[in-house]
């Protein structure tokens, strides 16, 4: 499934002059901050094909001569591939708001063979400054990102996001790159979670465990991540098959989402980014790998149950998240309240993750002299 994103060109990639809202001459042309790395990261980071849409009314015509916006055209692709970043179609309609031609925008015709070439929809996207751009958005059934221009009028939209700039839509892009929609069922549990790595910590969690849940939202939340995760296990049994089937749901879509692991950081330190996690007279020191080799290394000395769930179950579930999200774990800390003990690992798991998972908005290699992990 490939992902796209289909870009109208002035007052989205270009700055439209508010006196002719027409790109005369070179000198005139100014990109919009940020459009360059973005879809730059976009394309190498995001995977995603760009594919420029755009109407030029009157193109050919005397008031509006091919030689002009040629020169410009050409001005703008020089700039994109200076940058390395390619357009993998251009599409420009000719015809005039007043007789329009079958393709122009916001008929989606012109875009109906990416449509039906095997398009991930949901991860794809219409970008642009104007309502008819988001109007082919929703023809194609795709989410559109609509960038603020004072030159047009603006309205709520249920399938757009509004942004202010290519700032906005890089995290909106980025939410969705790394997002993923899980369902795993057994005879012993049913597991649906939704998470999205570089979230705002919006977090809900019900596993009809009350302290795994408080436990779940603070590793969450402490990683950066966006979660919805809802198990319906069998608890008239035991607590053991609801807790591991979450761990394995969970490390299974960390593994899912980085893949090849290209341009994190790999290491996560809570010890070193905060030197220690501490809470109340407990302390916790994590260190994360995401090394391609699940393992983990347990020494907290847990000595009572904590919800129902006994100290060799807490490390189980670490065991597990790690060997299916394919990552090394060490956890270790001390602290005379067990309460406060498995908090602090939970959220200094929570904050090695975030470490380990940060991504620079350039770098897209793989962390390790291998070449892969
Ligand atoms: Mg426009």
């Amino acid at each position: 499934m490939q992902r796209y994103l289909f870009i109208d060109r002035d007052g989205t990639l270009i700055v439209e002059p508010p006196d002719t809202q027409q790109i005369d001459s070179c000198e005139r042309l100014r990109l919009l901050p940020r459009t360059l790395s973005v879809l730059r990261w976009a394309q190498q980071v995001g995977g995603y094909r760009l594919v420029m849409i755009t109407n030029q009314d009157g193109l050919g015509s005397e008031s509006f001569p091919e030689e002009r916006f040629w020169m410009i055209q050409r001005l703008l692709m020089d700039i994109f591939s200076s940058e390395g970043i390619t357009w993998y179609g251009i599409h420009i309609d000719r015809s005039r708001e007043e007789s329009p031609s079958f393709y122009r925008k916001p008929s989606p015709l012109l875009l109906l063979p990416y449509m039906e070439s095997g398009i991930d929809k949901a991860h794809s996207f219409v970008i642009g400054d104007r309502y008819t751009d988001m109007r082919l958005a929703q023809r194609l059934g795709l989410s559109g990102i609509w960038i603020t221009n004072p030159i047009h009028p603006q309205e709520h939209l249920p399938f757009a996001h509004i942004v202010k700039g290519w700032e906005e839509v890089q995290a909106i892009l980025k939410r969705s790159v790394f997002s993923i929609q899980l369902h795993r069922e057994t005879k012993e549990t049913s597991v649906h979670l939704s998470l999205s790595l570089y979230g705002e910590g919006r977090v809900t969690v019900h596993t009809g465990i009350g302290f795994f849940d408080h436990m779940l939202t603070l590793l969450a939340f402490h990683a950066g991540w966006d979660l919805v995760l809802k198990a319906e296990g069998d608890l008239h049994v035991d607590v053991h098959h609801t807790v591991e089937d979450v761990a394995i749901t969970l490390g299974q879509a960390l593994y899912r989402l980085l893949k090849d692991k290209r341009g994190i950081h790999r290491y996560g330190q809570a010890a070193s980014s905060l030197r220690w996690l501490p809470m109340d007279e407990a302390l916790s020191v994590v260190a994360i790998d995401m090394s391609g080799r699940g393992l983990l290394t347990w020494r907290l000395p847990l000595a009572e149950s904590l919800g129902g769930i006994a100290p060799s179950l807490w490390k189980h579930f670490f065991e597990t998240l790690a060997r299916e999200g394919a990552f090394t774990l060490h956890i270790q800390g001390y602290g005379e309240d067990a309460h406060h003990l498995i908090e602090a690992a939970f959220k200094g798991v929570g904050r090695a993750l975030r470490e380990a998972l940060h991504r620079s908005e350039e770098a897209n290699a793989v962390p390790s002299t291998k070449g892969a992990l």
